[in-house]
């Protein structure tokens, strides 16, 4: 796909239901202007940058910024939107697992209670909202990824903030064999929850 450099990250200039056909596998991140600037100063969150497969813009300052370099991005893309989208086109698709790991403790059971109940199957396999702290407690992340491993998960989509969701996902991910696609969706988990 088409690409528009800002700040020294490549931003995919597509529309949703593209990624929505073409994603099999990979990691997918959604840029905004607070990511940009905290991806100057922060190597690690960098790396991970780095290795992500798509990267949405999600940003009506970027979309401007775009317009005024000539390559106009096609469409604003936030985790809140990609995500509702993702499961309702892999509704029926028995391929698809989700994981849900993130936000405050009972939110991401209740998001997935209700997503399954929307899409009448039982498409999220799983979910874990973290104890605070939990990422810089390395027993705590293990027995999350034993968690996932075992939750036989085809998808992991993480709600824990920027850069703590990408980083993440970055570090663990060849931890989590059966992932095929990592998604990091932000707030999500409250919008799916409430
Ligand atoms: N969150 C979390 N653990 C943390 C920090 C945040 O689970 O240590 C969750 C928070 O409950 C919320 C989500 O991360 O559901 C996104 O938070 P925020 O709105 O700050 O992130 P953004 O959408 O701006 O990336």
């Amino acid at each position: 796909t088409q690409k528009v450099n800002l700040l020294n990250i490549e931003i995919d200039n597509v529309f949703k239901t593209e990624v929505l056909e073409n994603l099999q596998s990979g990691i997918v991140f959604t840029p905004n202007v607070d990511h940009l600037m905290k991806l100057q100063g922060d190597r690690e969150f960098l790396q991970a940058y780095k290795m992500a497969d798509y990267k949405l813009c999600d940003s009506q300052i970027l979309m401007y910024a775009s317009r005024f370099l000539g390559q106009p991005i096609k469409e604003k893309i936030s985790g809140s939107d990609f995500f509702p989208a993702f499961y309702n086109f892999h509704k029926k698709n028995e391929n698809i697992k989700v994981f849900l790991l993130g936000a405050a403790k009972g939110v991401a059971i209740k998001a997935q209670e209700k997503i399954n109940a929307k899409v009448q199957r039982d498409i999220i396999v799983g979910s874990y909202s973290p104890p605070f702290g939990f990422e810089t407690n390395e027993a705590e992340c293990q027995k999350i990824i034993e968690m996932i491993n075992r939750s036989d998960a085809t998808v992991l989509a993480v709600g824990l903030g920027a850069p703590k969701q990408e980083k993440w996902i970055y570090q663990y991910r060849e931890q989590l064999p059966n992932i095929r696609i990592f998604l990091a969706i932000g707030a999500t988990l409250d919008f799916e929850a409430g």
